[in-house]
């Protein structure tokens, strides 16, 4: 089953020691935590409003994995047999209890895989509609129904006891299960003495309104509006302080509110415990939500408005490299343009024109290439990066861009080998081909340290590999999967130019082929670049969700 959740590298592997320590300990927390709830006047011995162990085995199987699955049956059972109900009753109580703990973990990891899923509005909603509406349905269905088979209960009791099960169970994953997930980021972070003095004036107006909750007439109305004044504190909370904050306010209320009613005061003391308690845990489900998605829903926005900082952030710092990369070449141009307007000028024959032409050539090269890479960024972000598809000797265009590079090769100081085994004949866009080749070779010798540089191309059966090998400057462990994102370079400014965006460009395209990119290298030590192409077929579909991932 922990096959289809997405990898968690806390669970314990199934019979290990830490396995089972962990699934005795989650059945011996059940069991304890069982008996407080069932001492509530439970419906027929077993039904009751306040069953903390929900919450603690969604958060168990969740975070752990889900094969802890018996520890929950284990304490299920043994708590129910221990509070006097019959071998069969209680085993399909565990049944039921089992199963809501694997369908509401299961349902919490596949739409909310984040460790911080509490700060999701996915997370939250899944918590309240699949773990908390759903999950404990399932739980409630069977062990009424149980207790209806064993006449523990009458049929004029089912509807009851069933609303008391669902509830009680849906409470406490609304409550105890976020509780938990915030207590396990503890110790919080260090905070300035401003924040702190406010999270101490939260924490009072919070104990100032469980007070308030128990008031039977207020002064302002006569009537009780104890409830009401919950609420002020959690918003003050959920703005401020977000989720985690909200989980411990509300299950801070939530005991405060159970115990007060428990002993016959506030607004819901009215009959039988499990009817006092019926109404207010409805409340109490309500106000949880309410926090819950309020908390998440601000820390998204102000996730989105960080992200929105950093995003203006690169755009300018990106701005302010392309104009100075820009200017390079066009003040180089206008310098070469110069001279060789003045030399013509004093004598025409002396000039030695070819040359010159060559350089200024160069140079306006150079700036069309940075344009044209301005422009991929536009295509890109639109979607427009139209590939078209043709035969291609890939060991041929290698060729090409190595020969066209040769006068930078040599400039730089270094070699250029080649291992071609070629003709490799496939279906690519020639083009973007030659780009990407080309920006491997020219960031090999950028960053090559003017040493050797090899090339070399190994047809496969099902995919061509093209390795682009230097013994330059090399990249760091830290650095190696951020130079292919959007902007983002691993040198200093002032030592080599260049907009960080080569080797984005150059995923888009190779994944656009239905292939991959990728970097080993060490630091000072070199880097080798590895494009590995399938061969298409004219006409082929090619599967890539590259398009989804230009956002970074
Ligand atoms: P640019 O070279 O214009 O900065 P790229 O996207 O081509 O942009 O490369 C991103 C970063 O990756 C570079 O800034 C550099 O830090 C690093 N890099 C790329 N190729 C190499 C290489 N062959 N050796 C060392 N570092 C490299």
């Amino acid at each position: 089953m922990d096959a289809a959740i997405p990898s968690d590298a806390k669970s314990a592997r199934v019979g290990s020691l830490g396995y089972l320590t962990r699934l005795t300990a989650l059945a011996v927390v059940y069991v304890a935590v069982s008996k407080l709830g069932l001492m509530l006047d439970a419906v027929g011995g077993v039904a009751t409003l306040v069953w903390p162990a929900t919450g603690i085995s969604l958060v168990a199987l969740s975070e752990l994995g889900l094969t802890l699955w018996p520890g929950v049956a284990i304490g299920a059972f043994v708590v129910n047999l221990w509070v006097g109900a019959p071998v069969v009753l209680a085993a399909t109580i565990a049944v039921g209890n089992t199963l809501e703990a694997v369908i509401g973990a299961y349902a919490l990891r596949r739409l909310a895989p984040s460790d911080y899923w509490l700060e999701r509005l996915m997370g939250v909603t899944s918590l309240i509609l699949l773990s908390a509406g759903l999950s404990t349905a399932v739980s409630a269905t069977v062990g009424t129904v149980g207790l209806l088979m064993v006449r523990r209960i009458s049929i004029d009791d089912f509807s009851f006891a069933w609303r008391v099960w669902w509830l009680g169970d849906a409470v406490s994953d609304l409550i105890v299960a976020p509780a938990l997930v915030a207590w396990r980021a503890w110790p919080l972070r260090r905070t300035g003495t401003r924040r702190s003095l406010e999270g101490v004036a939260v924490a009072l107006a919070t104990a100032l309104a469980a007070l308030a909750f128990f008031e039977p007439r207020s002064v302002l109305t006569h009537a009780p509006i104890g409830p009401y004044l919950l609420f002020p504190p959690l918003i003050w909370a959920a703005f401020r302080f977000g989720p985690r904050a909200v989980a411990n306010l509300t299950l801070f209320a939530a005991v405060a509110a159970v115990c007060g009613t428990a002993i016959g005061l506030g607004p819901f003391a009215i009959g039988s415990l499990p009817q006092r308690l019926l109404p207010l845990q409805a409340f109490m489900a309500m106000f949880s939500a309410t926090g819950l998605l309020l908390a998440a829903a601000v820390a998204e926005r102000k996730r989105a408005e960080a992200e929105a900082r950093e995003a203006v952030r690169a755009r300018d710092e990106f701005l302010s490299i392309a104009s100075h990369e820009l200017k390079t070449p066009v003040t180089s141009l206008q310098l070469q343009l110069a001279a060789l307007g003045a030399k013509l000028k004093a004598d025409p024959s002396s000039a030695n024109v070819p040359a010159k032409m060559q350089s200024i050539l160069r140079q306006a090269r150079r700036l069309a290439e940075l344009i044209d890479n301005l422009l991929d960024v536009s295509r890109i972000a639109s979607r427009r990066l139209d590939l078209t598809f043709e035969e291609v000797d890939f060991a041929a265009l290698v060729k090409d861009v190595a020969v066209r590079a040769e006068e930078v090769v040599t400039q730089a100081g270094s070699r250029l080998e080649l291992s071609l085994n070629g003709p490799v004949w496939g279906y690519w866009d020639k083009q973007r081909l030659h780009q990407v080749v080309d920006n491997l070779l020219s960031n090999a010798v950028k960053y090559g340290a003017g040493k050797p540089i090899e090339i070399s191309l190994q047809p496969g059966a099902n995919a061509v590999v093209l390795r682009v090998r230097d013994q330059g400057i090399g990249i760091s462990t830290e650095d190696q999967e951020r130079i292919f994102q959007r902007f983002v370079r691993a040198v200093s400014p002032r030592h080599y130019g260049g907009f960080g965006l080569g080797l984005w460009i150059a995923r888009q395209i190779v994944e656009e082929l239905g292939g991959r990119i990728g970097v080993t290298s060490e630091a000072n030590q070199g880097s080798t670049f590895t494009v590995s192409l399938p061969y298409q077929q004219p006409g082929q579909k090619i599967q890539s969700d590259s398009f989804g991932k230009w956002s970074q």
